[in-house]
């Protein structure tokens, strides 16, 4: 069992929350799949945690024997279940680990001098990092991020330390601008200035990579438009109901693009997620914007959903 020290929130709280989101999801259950706390107590067949350790938690549990799971696909496993979904999550002074997420591995030994709250990111940053796979970016390339949410900002900078020469940040926010300028974005635009920025820096071929982080059907035509023949459009963030868009399949047929989707992470991720905060390579503590207590997690709601601020933290 552990204290939650933190659960920071997340778009997909607020979709579950409004009812977009439904699968995999139990009723009545405990959101919160972004935590890290300290052990409270240790079960009789648990080894390698005492009380007082500090852990995070990679909240997807994967089967470990369906054919995803057996095709290196163990985030899109076949019976997956989730903390915060079908387990109760992390909003809460205490959470109880499943044993079938104990014996996966799940629970994560975690540095003592890491912020809570900044532990809770290495989920986020996991899912981020296995995006970061997926959208195929190589040394010097010039990358595409749609959005300056938690998630664009953490994929801006996996880009830059992949060593892509320039990153285009597109984002209405300017409170959200001035993060991905800070961030290391070269480029940092609100939409209607992408198009163009784009055209110049590429003379008129399009960017090589480019990754949707926001969930607007318009902005996979945005992506598909703007990167290059043979580029890789990566689909990080779930669209409302079901993600219907109206697509020119005839620009993926003729520029030979290469369209990729993210789902979860991999266990693999998460604990690369967990070196990459505890070197200090990814800053994740300029994203936690808020830090409400738990008895106030409706307000932490509704600051997550008005998007003033960039990671709500309820700390119990
Ligand atoms: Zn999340
Ligand atoms: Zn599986």
């Amino acid at each position: 069992m552990l204290h939650v020290g933190a659960n920071t929130l997340c778009g997909t709280d607020l979709r579950i929350l409004r009812g977009e989101k439904t699968r995999g999801v139990r009723f009545p259950s405990v959101l919160g799949h972004e935590f890290a706390g300290t052990v409270a107590a240790v079960g009789a067949d648990v080894q390698g945690f005492a009380e007082g350790d500090k852990a995070a938690m990679c909240p997807v549990i994967p089967c470990r024997r369906c054919v995803h799971c057996l095709h290196d696909r163990e985030n899109v496993c076949a019976n997956r279940r989730a903390m915060g979904y079908e387990y109760d999550g992390g909003l809460a002074e205490y959470v109880r680990i499943p044993a079938e997420a104990m014996a996966a591995g799940n629970l994560f030994p975690a540095d003592a001098d890491i912020p809570l709250e900044q532990l809770a990111l290495a989920e986020p940053l996991a899912c981020t990092v296995n995006g970061h796979r997926r959208s195929g970016i190589r040394l010097g390339d010039v990358v595409l991020v749609i959005g300056a949410g938690p998630i664009g900002l953490l994929h801006l900078q996996l880009a830059r330390r992949a060593g892509a020469s320039a990153v285009i940040v597109s984002e209405p926010s300017p409170s959200r601008r001035a993060v991905a300028a800070k961030l290391g974005a070269s480029h940092v635009v609100a939409p209607m200035e992408l198009a163009a920025t784009v055209e110049a820096l590429t003379d008129r071929t399009g960017v090589d990579a480019s990754i949707v982080c926001i969930g607007i059907p318009q902005l996979v035509n945005d992506a598909i438009a703007l990167t290059r023949k043979a580029g890789n459009v990566n689909i990080f963030a779930g669209l409302p109901a079901d993600g219907r868009v109206d697509i020119p399949a005839n620009e993926i047929h003729y520029k030979e693009l290469v369209v990729t989707g993210t789902s979860a992470m991999h266990r693999r991720d998460y604990e690369q997620a967990l070196r990459l905060i505890g070197n200090g390579e990814v800053d994740v503590a300029s994203l936690v914007t808020d830090k409400m207590p738990l008895a106030s997690v409706v307000e932490a709601f509704e600051l997550a959903q008005s998007g003033t601020g960039i990671k709500v933290a309820v700390v119990p």
